[in-house]
This record gives structure tokens, sequence and C-alpha cells, in this order.
């Protein structure tokens, strides 16, 4: 099993768009995906259809309660795709964690006693540096950091970057960042182009080839309750996941050995 964080602690950069394409194209060949979404907001939820009144159970059970991840788990529209949905009490969660001694601990301590269930996790993280976000990290091999083509993208990512470091110097010393992908990429607009090209100067090779085009199929497809991916496999944004989820593959060999 192997836990993956998508994060980024800048809201509407395409983190739980690349968690639900993402997770839909790794089920697509045959692995059992499970998304946990950590944001109180339950936009991954939403996106693959799971209603509010159909989340009997949240991911605030697995941080603040006693629930295992199997308890919670519910199976979407997509073969081999659950999700453990968020719920609005997730946002009371920061604040209720800090009675616990573990409080950093305590998605990993369901994620370890996962067992085999899973091949992978994605975590969808809310848009804060927060205890959620942390304890993501916390339980995670490796961050996927969806980072937007706009002029400060990189503002941030240093923030975002020294929050793993605290977090491997301290808990979890085998995090390592899986990848950035540049989202809502414009060909038309040549600052992205220039964004693109500077992300990748300063970051090298962790930043995927795969870049994610602005598409209005990508933002269409949630509120059918479906992945991009199935509302429209052929447009350019499910394309664009598709490829990203073949590098995101081609990198999970790596990450097996050093968990
Ligand atoms: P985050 O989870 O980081 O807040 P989202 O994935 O929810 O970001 O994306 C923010 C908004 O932008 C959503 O309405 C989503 O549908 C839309 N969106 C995400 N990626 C794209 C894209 N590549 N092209 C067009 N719209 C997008
Ligand atoms: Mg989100």
């Amino acid at each position: 099993m192997i836990c993956i964080a998508i994060a980024n602690q800048k809201g509407g950069v395409g983190k739980t768009t690349t968690a639900i394409n993402v997770g839909t194209a790794l089920a697509a060949t045959g692995l059992n995906v499970l998304i946990l979404d950590l944001d109180p907001q339950g936009n991954a939820s939403t996106g693959l259809g799971i209603g509010r009144n159909d989340r009997e159970y949240s991911t605030y059970d697995l941080l603040v309660g006693d629930l295992m991840l199997n308890e919670a788990a519910v199976e979407t529209k997509v073969p081999r795709l659950s999700i453990v949905p968020a719920t609005v009490d997730l946002s009371g969660a920061e604040i209720e964690l800090i009675e616990f001694e573990a409080r950093t601990h305590r998605l990993d301590r369901v994620v370890e006693a996962s067992g085999g269930r899973w091949d992978v996790i994605l975590i969808d993280c809310p848009p804060s540096l927060g205890l959620l976000t942390i304890n993501a990290m916390v339980a995670s091999h490796a961050l996927l950091v969806p980072l937007q083509c706009e002029f400060f993208a990189l503002e941030g990512l240093s923030q975002l970057l020294s929050t793993v470091e605290r977090i491997r110097g301290r808990f979890n010393p085998g995090l390592s960042i899986l990848g950035v992908v540049l989202t809502m990429y414009d060909r038309r607009n040549r600052l992205t182009d220039q964004v693109s090209d500077d992300v990748r100067a300063v970051l090298g090779k962790v930043v995927f080839d795969t870049v994610i085009p602005r598409n209005v199929r990508l933002s269409e497809a949630p509120s059918h309750g479906v992945p991009a991916l199935i509302y429209d496999y052929r447009c350019a944004g499910s394309e664009a996941y598709i490829a990203l989820a073949r590098e995101v593959i081609a990198r999970l060999p790596s990450l097996a050995e050093a968990a």
C-alpha cells in the first residue's frame, strides 16, 4: 500500500480534481484505490456522487472517533474506487484533535492498520497547513503537489516545503515528494508558459512532464457526481489526467522500495 497526500495550502489549485481523476485512472488500471476526503468542504465526496445524506461516516470519525478505514469507506460508481467522505463536523476536528496526545498520528494510525485492502490511498487535503494536513503528511509516503500556472505559483511553495521538512524531522523521515503537477495551463496565455518554464528551472525533475490544461469539462464533471474521466474521457483534461496517472505509476516503485 502506498499513501499519497495531495497537498497545497492554496485553495482552488486543482487538488480535488487531481485526487478524483488520478484516483479514477489508477483504479482503471486494476489497482484498488481509496480517497480520503480531508477537506471539510467535501468537494471530493460531492464530485464522486456521495451526497450529504449518504455520508453516514466520514474522515472525522477516523480522526476524532475510533472508526477504521474499512468501516468508513463507501464505494463510488467507479469500480475499485472507494472514498471516506468528509462531513461538516470535520471543520471542528482541528480544535478537537488538540485534546489527543497523538494528535498528529490519528490518520497514520488508521492508514497503518488498513492491511492489504487498498493498493493506493490518496488524501485530498484542505487548503491549509493545519493539523488536518499535518495528519495527512504523517500518514503518507509521499506528496503530490498541484501548482496552478499563475504568476505567484512558487510563492507559498517554500512554506509547504518547510512544513514537509519539519514533518520529516519530527515524525516521518521517509516522506518524499512524488511530484509537482502544473494545473490550469492555458497555452493561449504567454504568462503561463513563462510560469511553467520558471517552475521547471527552479524545481527540476520533480515536476511532472504532463501539464493539466484549463479545461471546462474538468470543472463541469463534479456537478454530475462523476469524475471527468467518466463524464468525458476524451476531453483534453481527461487525457492529461491519464498521462499524469501513467507518470505517477512510473514513480511508484521507488516509493514502494522506500516504504
Ligand atoms: P482545490 O481542491 O485545490 O481547491 P479544485 O480541484 O477544487 O481545487 O479546483 C478548483 C475549481 O477549479 C473547481 O471548480 C474545479 O472544478 C476547477 N478546476 C480544477 N482544475 C481545472 C482545470 N484544469 N481546468 C478548469 N477548471 C478546473
Ligand atoms: Mg479541494
